[in-house]
């Protein structure tokens, strides 16, 4: 489908002008209703939609779906189910929600059972997460991090322009949006002390991130080809990889990030998939030296998805610190997954790897306050006067990222969480 005709695209449900959900999204998520009945389900405008309440209605007959896939608390069979399967779905509801198919339109009783405001449902983590790869992928940040922890002259590692260096982080502390995290504490190492200290970090940072799931690999020993690598990803969400600098910075030779990063990460709560995506795909940068050939894709091999972060102290209005795109990654998704997999590693439907921070060129398009901020050197003013070198307790941070080309927006909503004091114990 092109932009035109996803912009033609009506449907019978309303969607304000500024949202996110038109028709032509159709993202997939996990949500509740009054703390109880859990079901997986897509939104369209701010109408949360019941997906096992439309299939036991009988709308997905035409589809070749096992009972009772969405009557899951994660989306993980459904994803397994592969793209074939999904883009039948996917086509279903387009023709189901157009605004001149009357089936459901017309039926209230129906309505009533699989149309919910979305003020009225709570949104859950929409996978279980098996496996959590963070990448390191976009080299406007690897360069201004390298610059700060080790100096001009080593800024990019010598393997950083022939591999998507990455690291398998932790997958059961990533929670979805509006989960609230605690100041993490652990070991750092002052500035001039030669030993170091125990308490809550005091460098407590975000990274702007974005994340892929993928869909079921193959089995152990075979890889995943680059020119491949994009069916078997399912989606995308906004992802905050939480970092605590001041205990990364001490703990991280020579194995990488460990409990400076582990305490927790958030993603937003829809997953939007390849396919809705697909009419904002854009040219990744060049790569110079040439990457080796298992590496080489497509040009054409990311998204033009611009990104902000939001910084809300308690309280306060919330201030815009960071607009950043995900087009500026060095390393495409399909690249950070042909990599994953060369050695013979397998993936799982519902497995997260997330993107690195993701920097743009300029100072205001920098993805962590580390950069924003220069390691605490340029302190943030925020909208009340006050300043940040990093995180105060009772910040909230909110990233948000969408898609527009000719007054066509397609998007992701948000992360939003908030960093509570340091637990005394
Ligand atoms: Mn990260």
């Amino acid at each position: 489908m092109t932009l035109q005709q996803a912009k033609e695209l009506q449907s019978w449900v309303p969607i304000p002008n500024d949202s996110d959900f038109p028709l032509f999204n159709l993202p997939l998520g996990v949500f509740s209703r009054d703390g109880e009945a859990v079901s997986c389900g897509t939104r369209i405008g701010d109408t949360a939609i019941d997906l096992s309440a439309l299939q036991q209605l009988g709308y997905f007959d035409a589809i070749d779906l096992p009972d009772d896939v969405f009557m899951q608390d994660t989306l993980n069979d459904f994803i397994a189910l592969g793209k074939d399967i999904h883009r039948a779905w996917r086509k279903e509801m387009m023709v189901l929600f157009s605004a001149d198919e009357g089936r459901l339109r017309d039926n209230e009783a129906h309505r009533v059972d699989a149309l919910f405001n979305v003020r009225e449902v709570e949104m859950m983590m929409p996978v279980f997460v098996q496996d959590y790869t963070d990448f390191y992928s976009s080299k406007e940040h690897a360069t201004n991090v390298g610059i700060m922890f080790r100096g001009k002259e080593n800024a990019l590692m010598p393997n950083w322009l022939h591999i998507p260096v990455g690291y398998h982080g932790r997958a059961s502390s990533i929670v979805v949006s509006g989960v609230d995290l605690h100041r993490p504490k652990g070991q750092q190492l002052p500035a001039d002390a030669d030993a170091p200290v125990y308490g809550p970090c005091k460098m407590m940072d975000f990274e702007l991130e974005m994340a892929f799931i993928t869909t079921e690999g193959k089995p152990l020993g075979h890889r995943i080809k680059v020119e491949e690598a994009e069916d078997y990803i399912f989606g995308m969400v906004v992802f905050n990889d939480w970092s605590a600098r001041d205990i990364q910075k001490w703990e991280y030779v020579p194995l990488g990030p460990f409990l400076g990063k582990n305490f927790g990460s958030s993603i937003s709560p829809w997953i939007v998939t390849l396919d809705a995506l697909e009419i904002f795909r854009s040219n990744s940068p060049e790569q110079s030296p040439q990457p080796l050939p298992y590496l080489q894709g497509k040009k054409d091999a990311t998204f033009d998805i611009n990104l902000q972060v939001d910084i809300e102290p308690q309280g306060c209005e919330a201030t815009t610190v960071c607009r950043s795109n995900f087009k500026y990654l060095y390393w495409s998704m399909a690249q950070q997954l042909a990599h994953h997999t060369v050695n013979g590693c397998n993936i799982n439907a519902g497995d997260m790897m997330a993107s690195g921070t993701i920097s743009g060129p300029t100072e205001d398009s920098y993805g962590s306050m580390l950069e924003l901020s220069w390691k605490g050197t340029k302190p943030l003013t925020m909208k009340d006067g006050s300043e940040r070198k990093f995180l105060q307790d009772n910040d909230t941070v909110i990233m948000k990222a969408h898609c527009e080309q000719d007054g066509f927006r397609l998007g992701f909503g948000e992360v939003r969480s908030t960093i509570l004091p340091a637990i005394n114990d």
